[in-house]
């Protein structure tokens, strides 16, 4: 009966970077069903997981008491069960495990140096979490060796919208399709990955907007587009810079835009020269004729969006990928107009707030520089105490590289998997088991909390109060609907009650406090309270009066770069860093499945979700499972240089024959046991989209 409920809470769906509103309905002090409603960035849609992925908070492998690993616990490794982790860990009070967290950091840092230690914040915590997370690593340790799962997702295009447009966040929200007459989508799968989304991709082209969709998969967005342009992997590069050749070479491009809002044009036109469609067609595969139509499209559009996700971002060449969309953009003069726009699809629900709040290694929060000593100053002012080092820190896999070295012997990891998430999961795995002292915090004993020294219980997303920025620059209000099981607390105490036992002298008695700090330094949260949060639900930023909603189309009249324009930097073609050869013959691409979220510890424990897609599984093209002897349904294994996993296989024409797809949720046939650690060398994201694989029946 869905009429038979105690209490409503709105809140948001903990787990796309579409920041769905939701009401929760609670019944006997569980939510008993969700419900979409009148969010800026749903009006009422949801997905299969915002409807169904809610029960993953009454499981019962919750984690409801501090755990501490038992002195005659079995070597470290991925050994736990976390239904039955007694031979493991014990139970401790609060009292004992925070001390045993702190202290185990401290006498770390006291022996080490403050470097020794490193810190893993989350994009599924909130704005004020992951800001008391940054602070609680560079106030207490006095570095900046601080990042979270930005990194592997959308660190390259950041790089590259920063660096040319001046601004790492989206210049126009999605919905703002609804104004254009033609959208490119390249390397994501909206209608899996960002499903409300993909809703209106869909109605745009319904009112005849042309949707060009681009992906080496043939994506399911394919049925709905004008062009579907499958590229070969790794051939972004030169696909889009045939396009632009074209747009070029036709003079399609926006001169007066050009000349009034941009720098470099004539050092991009020159580079472009080379890259002819008809030189580019046996590279990217794509026939001349549909690079010279498509440029013809976009350009010839009165108003044109670009959408892109981690196909274009997870690569050694993923910032000179986002540098291309930023220049084809630009010279169309599609960017600062309803309709017009660059955004790139963030992953999880607070992944663009996390990155605004901090939680990066060579930002401060706001993407201040931590190289600059009067920034550093500001923030030092606030914070009251505790200089910090004018260096980039390390990010994620570098930190990872450092504890191997013996650089880093101390982790503080908060609602991260990296034994799941990171590439090259055995060299990962390894350095979880190498570090001295591990604290995790988390809602379940995860993958990474298997090599923990001690476990802290936190409250899940339907159990806190706090901000998250949604990809659209959405600043929305998440509430508690239900009390978190046993002794598990809210992030953003348990990590002031660390700082505090570090000498950190934190007062914060409710995450409204820590997002009025967050204001001091934050230009972006110019406008936006608590209290109007929690009035209106969603400010977008920026927000120019305290009765502006928000902006959400930004640079209508120049960039907040020197000198106010937007520059054009030229890309090259770079190759994949492993190609495929007699060994590795065929290429993987990883990703995420509509029903599965990351590395699956809350959707594979949601029961709807896990019953739907319950077992770990690869897609290969219908004739090459003929070629290999598999039938769809059986098992394969799959190879490459860092080691072998066996997977139920699918048939799915969609991919092309020489790929196969493997999802990244299931962790007894874990994809990153495979993937390439190689980096881009701006944005610092592994090449999880290419590796060279072997394929065999199991
Ligand atoms: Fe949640 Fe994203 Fe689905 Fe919306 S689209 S319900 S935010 S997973």
């Amino acid at each position: 009966d869905r009429a038979d409920f105690d209490s409503e809470t709105t809140s948001i769906c903990p787990f796309c970077g579409v920041g769905c509103q939701v009401s929760l309905k609670v019944k006997d002090g569980k939510v008993k069903y969700v419900e979409g409603i009148n969010g800026p960035a749903n009006e009422g849609r949801l997905c299969v997981k915002g409807r169904f992925g809610f029960d993953y908070i009454h499981h019962p492998h919750r984690l409801t008491k501090p755990l501490i690993r038992r002195e005659d616990a079995p070597a470290k490794g991925l050994n736990v069960d976390p239904g039955n982790w007694q031979k493991h860990f014990r139970e401790a009070s609060w009292e004992e495990a925070l001390d045993a967290a702190a202290n185990g950091l401290k006498s770390l840092a006291d022996k080490n140096g403050g470097r020794a230690i490193a810190g893993f914040g989350s994009a599924k915590c909130s704005n004020e979490e992951a800001y008391l997370f940054q602070k609680f690593i560079r106030q207490g340790f006095g570095h900046n060796n601080v990042d979270h799962c930005t990194r592997l997702c959308h660190a390259s295009s950041v790089a590259a919208l920063l660096e040319n447009v001046g601004s790492g966040a989206v210049t126009a929200t999605f919905n703002e399709i609804e104004n254009a007459d033609v959208a490119i989508v390249i390397g994501c799968n909206p209608i899996e990955n960002h499903p409300v989304a993909a809703t209106y991709f869909k109605q745009f082209t319904k009112r005849g907007g042309k949707l060009i969709v681009m992906d080496p998969r043939g994506v399911g967005l394919r049925r709905f587009a004008t062009h579907m342009l499958k590229f070969r992997p790794g051939a972004d590069v030169s696909m889009l810079n045939a396009i632009m050749h074209v747009i070029v070479e036709e003079e399609l491009y926006d001169r007066q835009y050009i000349e009034a809002y941009t720098e470099n044009w004539e050092a991009e036109k020159a580079h472009l020269a080379n890259f002819s469609p008809e030189k580019m067609e046996p590279i990217c595969g794509i026939p001349a004729d549909t690079l010279r139509q498509v440029a013809r499209e976009f350009a010839g559009g009165k108003a044109g969006m670009i959408f892109w996700g981690m196909g274009v971002s997870q690569h050694i060449h993923g910032t000179d990928n986002s540098r291309c969309l930023i220049s084809l953009a630009l010279m169309c003069g599609h960017v600062g107009r309803p309709g017009a726009g660059l955004h790139p699809l963030r992953g999880q629900n607070n992944v663009q707030g996390a990155s605004d709040a901090g939680l990066i290694p060579m930002f401060l929060p706001d993407y201040q520089t931590v190289t600059d000593d009067s920034i550093r100053g500001k923030f030092t002012g606030v914070w009251g105490s505790g200089d910090f080092s004018n260096e980039k820190g390390l990010t994620v896999t570098e930190i990872l590289d450092a504890v191997h070295h013996g650089d880093i012997k101390g982790m503080y990891i908060l609602g991260e998997n990296p034994a799941m998430s990171d590439p090259d999961l055995n060299h990962a795995r390894e350095a979880l088991g190498m570090l001295e002292h591990l604290v995790v915090q988390d809602i379940f004993l995860t993958e990474t909390a298997n090599f923990a020294d001690v476990i802290l219980p936190a409250a899940a997303f339907y159990e806190k109060n706090g901000t998250v920025t949604n990809t659209n620059r959405q600043v929305q209000i998440g509430r508690a609907a239900v009390t978190p099981p046993g002794e598990a607390r809210e992030d953003w105490a348990i990590t002031t009650a660390l700082a505090n036992r570090i000498g950190l002298g934190w007062t914060y008695e409710h995450p409204s406090e820590v997002f009025a700090e967050m204001k001091q330094t934050m230009k972006s949260l110019d406008n936006i309270t608590w209290e109007r949060l929690e009035r209106e639900g969603a400010v977008t930023y920026p927000s120019l009066s305290p009765e502006d909603p928000g902006q959400p189309i930004v640079f209508g009249s120049g960039f907040p770069r020197a000198g106010g324009r937007a520059k054009f930097t030229p890309a090259s073609v770079i190759s994949p860093a492993e190609l495929p050869d007699t060994e590795y013959p065929m290429i993987m691409t990883t990703g995420r499945q509509l029903e599965h979220w990351h590395t699956g510890s809350m959707t594979r424990r949601s029961t709807v979700l896990d019953a739907v897609e319950p077992e770990a599984n690869c897609s290969l093209h219908p004739d090459t499972l003929k070629r290999l002897g598999v039938a769809p349904g059986e098992r394969v294994r799959l190879s490459t240089r860092r080691g072998s996993i066996e997977i139920m296989a699918r048939a799915d024409r969609a991919i092309a024959e020489d790929m196969v797809f493997v999802p990244f949720a299931y962790v007894e046939a874990a994809a990153n046991v495979l993937t390439n650690p190689a980096l881009d060398p701006y944005g610092k994201i592994p090449e999880f989209k290419f590796a060279a694989v072997k394929i065999e029946k199991a």
